[in-house]
């Protein structure tokens, strides 16, 4: 088709990408075509360009309705960088600013428009579309977050409904609908309120692959989070806590272990908000602890790490937040501390009026619940209570359970029977309430508390039956036997635990119960993005030419080309234009603008360290394969030469990678195993790199290559160094 080789060929110019993502061919081609659609992908996916394509092919008007102003900012300054004639209209505009961008609009020279659904409100602005494009009016429509028209979804925004008059009013646009989170309720209601005629529906995976999602018993919150965020140095992270005190507390901690970091809630005055929202979007500030009114707004693309001190509400809110991490589509880890408490502390924030209401609170908190102490793939759990079947891998290789896998408990059958037949007992005894996990962990340890004695409970045959396991493990089997339906969920505001029909009748039957236990392993919890080989000075070198750059024109750093374009440029080191071109995120535009500083800069840090330039892009494999090859298989590979003390030569001929690209891996894995180093440095030479590192006072390498007459090579004095760095850091 003739319109695939031109919007190729516009991905690759403008964006500097090699390929589309899923869907987003056929969403453009849709609106080529003159058709409606409606397009569900997960955020991070790439719907921005589904309805930036078009306009750049067939030179059409497209208006895109988003509902908030900084996003919009954000959109639009990125597309400039790109070199993409695109404007916004919104509230936050003076007069000039509105009627400069009016004329473009009138005249053609804009292909794009952002505006806000109030704009979108006026009859006035209507007026103004019909004559835009020297009369030939708007191409096509493009509704971002198309959730909010619905009272479903769980951002509704009544100003959104005002769009259902689109249709008649521009009968002849096409209408594209974007959303990333749609239950088949929701994108039905978008269909109807929208008048969307035959639309296309393109629902992508609600997986995101690039996500590790890791649930945490809660022992020490503070210290916790700290050796979370210490795992990313220079990147973004959130930490989410329930209550604005928690906030504060752990920011205050945060600090006090030497971690820059700021708490933000609804009670701090909008003037210091927004402040602090500003910040760490230019990345002044790089860690936020914050309650969910941090959210909206928020669209910092690498945001590396997102951390809940507690379980929280519902999955939906769950997969909101955590929605903020890896936006740019890499590797980025959600973490969720999880105590045994906080089940009711979440039921003590229920308001307890309309029992159907009730009744959907606590059926959402049970989700979430299931979610934290699930035996099963984090991933297929989301993706499945989300409507969909689990198509990606198994084991994931991105969820905690999966890296590090369970073991069925020995002796599971008989062990349950005791729990179930305890609760069974008391459902005898307490016909009209009962009693929740905690109570009933309690009872089967042998507990001497004040519900214990009060209720006379250790009386219960049941009693101590399990002492001296530990409690935490018995609560997470109970919570098991809850999700195999054995048990279910009862009352009021305080829900309790009632043995099921099933239960009883699996009980009475003595059939075979499973119960699982974490595997308890130490270190299995290598990614690849913490072994990936990138020179860590590089990337910092380019992180603060970014940044100098975004702060000179005012706009976010992440705006000006992404982490995606950032660690490719640090691993491809480019020197030539040619070279530059082939870097994913690096458009002609964005090459031809600061392409000559960046390439200087990767030269001299390359000539300073011995690294290799202009090299080819390594073939990584796709979002999707990633979720299964988390570690590469590079990667995975020179652990196991590495382990058998292979040359660093013979390893970069078995993996076909650079020496120096192989030093770098040799380098991070020395950091986790510190005596390997033995097998690649004798003791004397050793003992000059770190004397000539010492005379030349730093970590370049250049002069201790020299000061040992080239004798020693970059990739042992790279090695070295870190050996001493991560030996000093130990003790
Ligand atoms: P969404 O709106 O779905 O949350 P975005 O449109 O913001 O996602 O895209 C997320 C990131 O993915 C952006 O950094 C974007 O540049 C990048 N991206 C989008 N499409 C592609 C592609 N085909 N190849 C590489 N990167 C892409
Ligand atoms: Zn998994």
């Amino acid at each position: 088709m003739a319109t695939c080789i031109a919007i190729d060929e516009i991905l690759k110019q403008t964006w500097g990408y090699g390929s589309f993502r899923p869907l987003q061919q056929e969403a453009v081609e849709a609106a080529l075509a003159g058709q409606d659609a409606l397009v569900v992908m997960p955020t991070g996916s790439g719907k921005s360009l589904c309805f930036q394509i078009p306009p750049l092919v067939d030179g059409g008007l497209t208006v895109v309705i988003s509902p908030l102003i900084s996003l919009m900012a954000d959109q639009v300054h990125s597309l400039h960088t790109v070199g993409y004639p695109a404007g916004a209209l919104n509230s936050a505009m003076d007069a000039i600013e509105s009627s400069e961008i009016e004329a473009k609009l009138l005249s053609g020279e804009l292909k794009l428009l952002y505006v806000s659904p109030e704009r979108m409100a006026m009859n006035s602005f209507r007026a103004l579309l019909r004559q835009a494009h020297q009369g030939k009016g708007v191409a096509r429509f493009a509704i971002d977050e198309a959730h909010c028209i619905s009272e479903w979804g769980h951002d509704f925004r009544p100003e959104y409904r005002i769009l259902s008059t689109l249709r008649d009013d521009f009968p002849t646009a096409p209408i594209h609908a974007l959303t990333a989170t749609a239950t088949v309720q929701v994108r039905e209601d978008i269909i109807r309120q929208l008048g969307l005629r035959e639309p296309q529906v393109l629902v992508g995976s609600f997986d995101r692959p690039n996500l590790t999602f890791r649930v945490v018993p809660r022992d020490r919150t503070y210290s916790q989070v700290a050796e979370i965020i210490r795992k990313y140095p220079d990147d973004a992270a959130i930490v989410y806590c329930l209550s604005r005190k928690d906030t504060e507390s752990v920011a205050a901690a945060l600090d006090h272990q030497g971690i820059k970091a700021v708490a933000y809630h609804a009670g701090i005055d909008t003037a210091e908000r927004g402040r602090i929202s500003k910040d760490f979007a230019q990345e002044r500030v790089n860690v936020v602890v914050a309650t969910i009114a941090f959210g909206m707004g928020i669209d910092r693309s690498n945001v590396r790490c997102v951390i809940h001190t507690c379980l929280l509400k519902s999955v939906e809110a769950y997969q909101q937040e955590t929605g903020r991490a890896g936006r740019d589509g890499l590797d980025s880890e959600c973490v969720l501390l999880y105590g045994g408490g906080d089940v009711a502390r979440i039921e003590r924030l229920f308001d307890g009026g309309d029992p159907h209401h009730l009744e959907i609170q606590r059926r959402n908190l049970s989700h979430m619940r299931a979610f934290a102490t699930t035996v099963d793939c984090r991933h297929k759990l989301l993706v499945e209570y989300f409507g969909q079947g689990y198509e990606g891998d198994h084991p994931c290789g991105a969820c905690d359970v999966c890296l590090e896998g369970t073991e069925v408990v020995e002796d599971g059958t008989k062990i349950a029977q005791k729990i179930l037949a305890t609760i069974r007992e008391l459902n005898r005894r307490h016909a009209d309430f009962g009693f929740g996990a905690n109570h009933i962990t309690a009872i089967l340890t042998g507990g001497h508390t004040k519900a214990i004695e009060k209720h006379g409970h250790q009386d219960l045959p049941g009693y101590a039956c399990l002492a001296g396991t530990v409690r935490e493990r018995i609560a997470a089997w109970i919570h098991q036997l809850e999700d195999q339906k054995l048990l279910r969920q009862s009352g009021g505001i305080r829900s309790y635990l009632k043995l099921s029909e099933l239960g009883n009748t699996v009980l009475n039957s003595r059939e075979e119960i499973v119960l699982r236990d974490p595997r308890a392993v130490s270190d299995l919890q290598t990614k690849s993005d913490d072994f990936s080989g990138i020179d860590g000075g590089l990337m910092a070198k380019l992180r603060s030419f970014r940044r100098d750059l975004a702060n000179e024109r005012g706009i976010p750093p992440y705006v000006l080309f992404d982490d995606s374009t950032l660690r490719h440029l640090a691993t491809m080191r480019p020197v030539t234009q040619e070279a530059l071109l082939a870097v994913p995120g690096m458009g002609e535009k964005r090459a031809a603008d600061f392409g000559e500083p960046l390439m200087d800069q990767i030269a001299a840090y390359a000539s300073a360290n011995g690294l290799d330039t202009n090299i080819a892009r390594s073939s990584r494999p796709r979002r999707r394969e990633r979720a299964a090859a988390r570690i590469t298989p590079s990667a995975i590979t020179l652990k196991a030469l590495f382990d058998r003390h292979i040359s660093i030569a013979e390893c970069a001929a078995e993996v076909g990678l650079a020496v120096s690209t192989v030093g770098g891996y040799l380098a991070e894995y020395l950091e986790s195993h510190p005596d390997a180093i033995w097998a690649y440095v004798d003791n004397s030479t050793y003992d000059q790199i770190i004397n000539a590192a010492n005379e030349n006072a730093g970590d370049r390498l250049k002069p201790i290559f020299e000061a040992l007459s080239g004798e020693v090579s970059y990739e042992i004095i790279r090695m070295v160094l870190a050996h001493r760095k991560s030996t000093e850091a130990g003790s």
